[in-house]
């Protein structure tokens, strides 16, 4: 998609580059190995199927440590997004980033919402989740 820079992660999560400083915006490449059962936050317990996952946020102020914090495994969980990946089966395998907002590129993802609400706290575009069930390649 024009306008979206990825990166790609090292096997110590390290990401290749500085972020364009005018890029407010970013989608996780997520791959999970297995079905799995994991407590969501408020959303409760949750099931996914194995595959890739998109999760689209955006950070108007420090995009790039905000995607670091998404890489570490140990933190307080705060967002849908952590518990996520606190689970050992949940892999980040790609990070990109964008200048578009976040609903707009979300909602430009071919994908399939499987857990409704999902990171969609603040969303005022009905975009009914920030992850969506995807397949690769991405359309
Ligand atoms: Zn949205």
């Amino acid at each position: 998609m024009e306008g979206v820079t990825a990166f790609t992660i090292s096997m110590k999560l390290s990401l290749n580059a500085p972020f364009p400083e005018d890029h407010i915006s970013y989608q996780l490449l997520i791959h999970i190995c297995e079905p799995i059962h994991v407590k969501i936050g408020a959303l409760g317990m949750q099931h996914l199927a194995a595959g890739h996952y998109l999760y689209t946020g955006s950070a108007r102020r420090h995009l790039e440590a905000r995607v670091r914090r998404h890489l570490r495994r140990e933190k307080r969980l705060r967002w849908h997004i952590d518990y996520l990946l606190s689970h050992p089966r949940v892999v980040v395998v790609g990070v990109s980033t964008s200048a578009i907002e976040e609903c707009r590129w979300n909602r430009s993802v071919e994908g399939e919402v499987v857990i409704p609400g999902f990171g969609a706290s603040d969303c005022r575009h009905r975009c009914g989740a920030h992850l969506l069930r995807v397949e690769l390649p991405l359309g």
